[in-house]
């Protein structure tokens, strides 16, 4: 098994753990993007949000849900952006589905 996240899930390879439960991991990301930036990725493989199955809404949700959790726990009160980066054209690099959360700075828009 070769992939990043799953290794970063199952505790091989370090991270800076930012929260975890049964269904999900959360961590730092490593080249971090605004002062808050930290990915919640599900310990179940799914290469990206495009394959996602029905059966997977209540996973989603609760990825959802432990992301708005970390921005709080973080302090983001002033607000955040979920990013979830989906396919090549997406800007997605890591093919294990992740949502990014990012704060801290005020986003702009439109994204690059
Ligand atoms: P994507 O571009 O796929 O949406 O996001 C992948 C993210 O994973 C990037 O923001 C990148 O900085 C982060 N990343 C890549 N490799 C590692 C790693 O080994 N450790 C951590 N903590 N983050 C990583
Ligand atoms: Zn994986």
């Amino acid at each position: 098994m070769s992939c990043l996240f799953c290794k970063i899930a199952d505790g091989s390879i370090p991270s800076q753990s930012v929260y975890q439960d049964a269904q999900c991991v959360a961590f730092s990301d490593i080249n971090p993007q605004a002062p808050v930036h930290v990915l919640v990725v599900p310990r179940e493989h799914i290469a990206s949000l495009a394959e996602a199955q029905e059966a997977h809404a209540p996973l989603l949700a609760h990825l959802l849900q432990a992301a708005t959790e970390i921005a709080r726990s973080k302090g983001l009160a002033k607000g955040y952006r979920i990013v979830i980066n989906t396919g090549a054209d997406g800007g997605q690099t890591v093919d294990h589905l992740h949502i990014h959360v990012l704060g801290g700075r005020k986003m702009t828009w439109p994204p690059g």
